[in-house]
């Protein structure tokens, strides 16, 4: 049973102060149902691998069990060595404990650092197909590589077994990589070998946090990791009950922000602006990624070109409200054919995303952590990648001007960073060069002669 994890962003040896795991050295440590080892077949500056191989003892379950009649063969003869099932979740857990945990004391500035990872699964069991490893993968920004494995080769007409090879690639923190194999893993399988207790519920909202919410397939990974009804409903409700304190503080912040910059009528100026473009782009399709409560939305459906307008946010609170300010309820069947409102983030990929010819995004970026603007990049240039994209943040510099600001001297609350004009463009001028768009940046709102813009916008054009 083995998992290996690859890095080939140099300095890839890097990979074992993350780990906490010297690539010279093999280091073991006992389970419940065997011993898991880590070791490094290959550790370069270009590429550093190590793999985790667990050896299972496959009688340790019912050695001190009494027999059941009906197991028959099963004890002796399974699949537990070869295969990556939640043993292998458990090996990984008691092995990159730190590392899960987001600890890293050598080098702590890696811990954020998102790496191009590789992870090579040799076995997987999936329950569900390679169709269901797609949909637990992908929205996770894996690159997804896989090949069902014969029940047996010598008979081609046994067919496939329920077992997958597959190699997933993607850009992404070493902590992220491992909390994925750690939940996904036993989801695959959808078996768990081990008594499922109430702490899983809080083991599973440790490991998944940070990304299982918004996870288009979070309904059937809660059940399936969790197993039991009960516990099942207890981590949706948190999940979801998360979701709802954060909207209510949403408003309040929302609020905060725009009595900030309203004496400028801000708002209504980057709606002017985006617009234009939209217009000058004669676009159709249009796209609002975190379309907040769809200001622009209510504007581009009285637009003469725009045949269809959608709008996507993470926050249920945020569409409700939009909802409402659009009163979509009353429409018109012919306006409210032309609208749609999503739910999505803008950190995953979502095929009901593609086929737009204008996607904006408007103070939007600002609210993402700063770790996970590799990921928003490839989504929105790399994967939905409307031929135009409009994109408007803050300036930092401008802020001197507001009076009210938060402690950290930013225009909102839940804003995780502000960039400064310089840092913006340097930004944007990267996404054109990686995904081939042409970046023009432009202004909006009163420009100070010494701090520039409140707003600043980039239209990037393939
Ligand atoms: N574009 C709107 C709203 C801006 S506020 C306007 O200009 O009025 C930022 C919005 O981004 C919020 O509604 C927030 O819920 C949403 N958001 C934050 N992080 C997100 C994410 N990861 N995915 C999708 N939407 C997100």
């Amino acid at each position: 049973m083995l998992v290996s994890l690859t890095s080939t962003t140099p300095v890839a040896t890097d990979l074992g102060y993350l780990l906490h795991k010297h690539p010279d050295r093999v280091r073991s440590v006992d389970v419940a149902f065997g011993r898991a080892h880590v070791f490094y077949p290959v550790a370069t500056a270009q590429r550093c691998t190590a793999t985790t191989y667990v050896e299972v003892d496959a009688f340790s379950r019912t050695r001190h069990r009494k027999p059941r009649r009906a197991q028959g063969l099963e004890p002796y003869l399974n699949d537990r060595p070869y295969a990556a099932s939640s043993m292998l979740s458990v090996a990984l857990g008691r092995l990159f404990r730190t590392a899960l945990n987001g600890t890293c004391e050598a080098r702590p500035e890696l811990v954020v650092q998102p790496l191009d990872l590789e992870i090579g699964l040799p076995v997987v069991p999936v329950r569900g197909g390679q169709e269901l490893l797609r949909h637990l993968f992908e929205p996770l920004c894996y690159e997804v590589v896989c090949s069902s494995i014969a029940l047996d080769p010598e008979f081609p007409a046994w067919g496939d077994s329920h077992y997958v090879a597959a190699r997933l690639a993607g850009r992404q923190t070493v902590r992220s990589a491992l909390e994925h194999l750690y939940v996904l893993l036993p989801v695959l399988d959808d078996a768990k070998h081990y008594w499922i207790g109430p702490d899983e519920v809080d083991k599973l909202l440790s490991r998944g946090g940070g990304w299982l919410g918004s996870h288009p397939e979070a309904d059937l990974i809660t059940r399936r990791y969790l197993r039991i009804p009960e516990y099942t409903r207890e981590a949706l409700a948190r999940l979801a009950d998360t979701g709802e304190d954060s909207d209510l503080l949403d408003t309040q912040r929302d609020a905060a922000e725009q009595a900030t910059e309203s004496p400028l009528r801000l708002g209504e100026q980057r709606l002017d602006a985006v617009l234009e473009v939209v217009r000058s782009a004669g676009a159709g399709r249009v796209l609002d990624l975190g379309c907040g409560e769809g200001r622009l939305l209510e504007r581009l459906i009285v637009e003469p070109t725009v045949t269809r307008a959608v709008g996507v946010d993470v926050s249920v609170g945020a569409l409700k409200r939009a909802e409402r300010r659009l009163k979509l309820e009353e429409m018109s069947e012919r306006r409210r054919e032309r609208i749609q409102l999503l739910q999505g983030a803008l950190t995953y990929t979502d095929s009901r995303l593609q086929g737009f010819d204008v996607a904006t995004v408007i103070e939007a970026v600002e609210h993402l952590d700063a770790e996970r603007l590799d990921v928003f990049a490839e989504v929105v240039f790399g994967h939905i990648s409307a031929p135009t994209v409009v994109l408007t943040t803050p300036n930092r510099e401008y802020n001197q001007n507001f009076e009210q600001l938060d402690g950290r001297g930013l225009r909102h609350e839940d804003h995780r960073f502000e960039w400064t004009r310089g840092e913006f463009e340097a930004w944007a001028r990267g996404i054109g060069a990686r995904f081939g768009y042409g970046v023009e940046i432009s202004t909006v709102g009163p420009v100070d002669p010494v701090c520039g813009p409140p707003t600043q916008m980039a239209v990037f054009s393939r």
